[in-house]
This record gives structure tokens, sequence and C-alpha cells, in this order.
């Protein structure tokens, strides 16, 4: 029966992807949680950050304490707007700024948006808008199911004029209860604008337009009622099939501390301490964040050189905020990890030394997980 279940829903998860790809409105029911049932289900998960943020006044826009609402509450203020859309239930993960995670935080987030997932048709999981890019590609990598993950937060507090907290939330709700990125993995919604999490990077400080997915450009927009997809990451290929999933499965991966790996940035005359530190400091990888097309300084080629010696793999990516680094293809203990940001390859390289000691099919990875070029035949 749970075999029927599933085909039904991989069958069904395909066809919505299917459908979202083509720009078609998506009814009918999964056959899981929702099924008969008028409305889907959908947690929220709340982790903190400025969408929970109450401010000194109405307008103090940056002058706010992050991470005070509980989930619950903010769900609560929409309940008029959301109660037709979906089935909302929430649950506080925790309630503080999206600096203060652990990577050990993260795999406990993964394991609750994995149960989160089995008792619903969607999650939303809101984060801080600083390392928001982090949080979904570390649930991209890693959750084990097919169905939507939105990730959503706000650059203003909830309780200033012009906020765009509520709107944002409501907005994240309405896109997980359509299942419109079935099988697209992890995504970020804020401003209107859907991004594929592992292209997404917030790129200003301050504006509520921050987040954008570089030369790749969003998924799509929700402009009211309308949910427009204009793409869907290449990843919707494997819609269906068992190579969907990522190598990253955290139940079988040791509990312990997961692999130490840390980023050193290369700028003129950059000196190799910070390597040799790191090295020195049991970090089993090391990822530059390189001038260029991964160029780094000579004196952090000597000590990467000297790493490299003691074990320790690198991945070479651009500080320039896009374009790729491409490594050689033998093994040399150091990856081009092509186009993902630093703290992106951070996290892949992480997740790759928990799984194997195997360069070559560290290398493979880097180069085939999740990137946005389609097969073509
Ligand atoms: N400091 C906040 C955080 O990332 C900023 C935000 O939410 O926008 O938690």
């Amino acid at each position: 029966m749970r075999d029927a279940l599933r085909i039904a829903h991989r069958t069904t998860a395909l066809l919505l992807a299917l459908a979202a790809a083509v720009g078609a409105t998506v009814t009918g029911a999964s056959a899981e949680p929702g099924a008969g049932k008028d409305v889907p289900d959908v947690a929220v998960i709340g982790t903190g950050g400025t969408i929970s943020g109450v401010s000194t006044n109405r307008v103090s826009f940056q002058d706010y304490r992050s991470g005070q609402l509980a989930i619950s509450k903010m769900v609560d203020e929409l309940r008029p707007e959301v109660d037709g859309l979906a089935d909302v239930t929430t649950e506080q993960f925790g309630n503080k700024g999206s600096g203060s995670y652990t990577i050990a935080d993260y795999r406990r987030l993964t394991a609750s948006v994995d149960a989160a997932l089995k008792k619903n048709d969607a999650v939303v999981v809101t984060t801080g808008t600083d390392t928001m890019e982090e949080f979904a590609y570390w649930l991209d990598l890693t959750v084990r199911s097919d169905k939507p993950v939105v990730l959503t937060g706000s650059m203003r507090p909830w309780t200033v004029i012009g906020t765009d907290a509520p709107a944002n939330l409501y907005n994240a709700i309405k896109l997980a209860a359509s299942r419109k990125t079935t099988c697209y993995g992890t995504v970020v919604m804020l401003n209107d604008q859907i991004q594929a999490a592992r292209e997404v990077r917030k790129t200003n400080a301050l504006r509520m337009d921050t987040f954008d997915s570089g030369p790749t450009g969003e998924l799509g927009v929700i402009d009211q009622d309308n949910i427009r997809l204009h793409r869907a990451p290449a990843r919707v290929q494997k819609c269906g099939r068992s190579s969907w999933d990522t190598p990253f499965d955290l139940d079988t991966i040791d509990d312990g501390p997961l692999p130490k790996v840390e980023i050193a940035y290369s700028y003129q005359d950059a000196g190799g301490e910070a390597i040799t530190a790191f090295a020195g400091g049991g970090a089993d990888g090391i990822v530059t964040a390189g001038t260029g097309a991964g160029g780094i300084s000579p004196a952090m080629s000597a000590a990467r050189t000297e790493a490299v010696k003691k074990g320790v793999l690198f991945a070479s990516t651009t500080r320039t905020g896009s374009g790729a680094v491409y490594g050689s293809s033998t093994a040399t203990g150091v990856i081009g990890a092509e186009d993902l940001t630093p703290q992106k390859a951070r996290l892949l390289l992480l997740l790759s030394l928990a799984a194997t000691e195997d360069e070559k099919q560290i290398r493979e990875w880097f180069s085939t997980l999740g990137t946005a070029q389609f097969v073509t035949r």
C-alpha cells in the first residue's frame, strides 16, 4: 500500500512538475496528505530573522529586534487570507538571526523539514535573509522529499509601515499550497520573486529586492493570484526517478560533527596565514574565494600546496559573484567549484566530505549536482 501511495505521489509530482514547466494551472489533489481535502496541508517552520522582528516604532525600518514574534502568531494574523488556500500548521524551530545557526542546527532542520513533509503536502520555512541562501542550498542538498519547500523572510520587520513581512509569508504559503514547485528542490520566495536555492544570493544589505539569481535569472513571479513559472531548475528532468535525490542522505551519515570546511578570501598580496591556520586547526576542506576565475595570491598558493599535502581538499571559487571556476579533471586536491558562490561551495564540499573521501566523486558532484544545465538529445 505504501508503495502504491509512493508511486501515485511520484506520478502526481511528475505531472505537477511538467504542468508547472509549461505554465499550466494545476488542479487535482496528490495521493498523499491533502488527498480528498479541499485544500492542501502546509507546515510553516519558523526560525526567526527580520520577518519575526519587532520595531522600536512604526517607522524604525532598520532599528528593530529580530526573532521576536512566534510563527504561530504571524500565521494567525494571516488566517483570514490563508485559510482558503491551505490547512496551515506551524512549528517553532527557533527564533533568532540566521547567522546564529550552526551546521548541527542545519542537520536538525533537515530532519524537521523531512518529518513535516511526511505529514504535509508542502513546507514553508521562515529565516533571516542574511544567510537564507545557505539555508536554502543546504535544504536543497539534504531534504529527501520532492514536495515543495519554500523559504521566505523579509527585509523589514513585521511591525513597520510598508513591511514586506506578512506579504512574503502569505505568498510563500500560496506558492507552497499550489505545489507548482514540486521536484524543483528548495526555492526562495521574497519580493514576489521565486528563485532557485542553488543560484539565489543576497545582493544588497538593505533593499527589498535584494535576492537575485545572477545570469540564470529568477524561476518565476507571484502576481497576486497568478503564479508564473518561467523556467525550472534542470533537476525537474529527474522528477519521479530515484536519481532526483541528492547523494546526501543525512540518515546514513554518522551522527557526529560533520567535516569542517572554511573559506579563505584572496586579494592583492593576500597572506597564506588563513589557509595555514585553517589547516592547522583541523579543517578537512577549504574553499578559496579567488580573484577572477579563481586566482589566489602567491602566498595563499604556497600555503594551499602545503595544506593539500596534509590531505586538505580545496574548492576554488570566484569572489566576483558570477561566472565559473573550472578545475582539472585529475586529482590534485583542488576542485573547480564552477558557478557556486564560496558559501555554497563550502556547504557542498562539507556534505561531500561527509559522504566520501573519493576526490574524483566529489569533483563529479561539483560539476553535475543541481547545475542549471538541461540534458538535451
Ligand atoms: N539579521 C537578520 C537575519 O538574517 C536579517 C534578516 O532577517 O533580514 O536574521
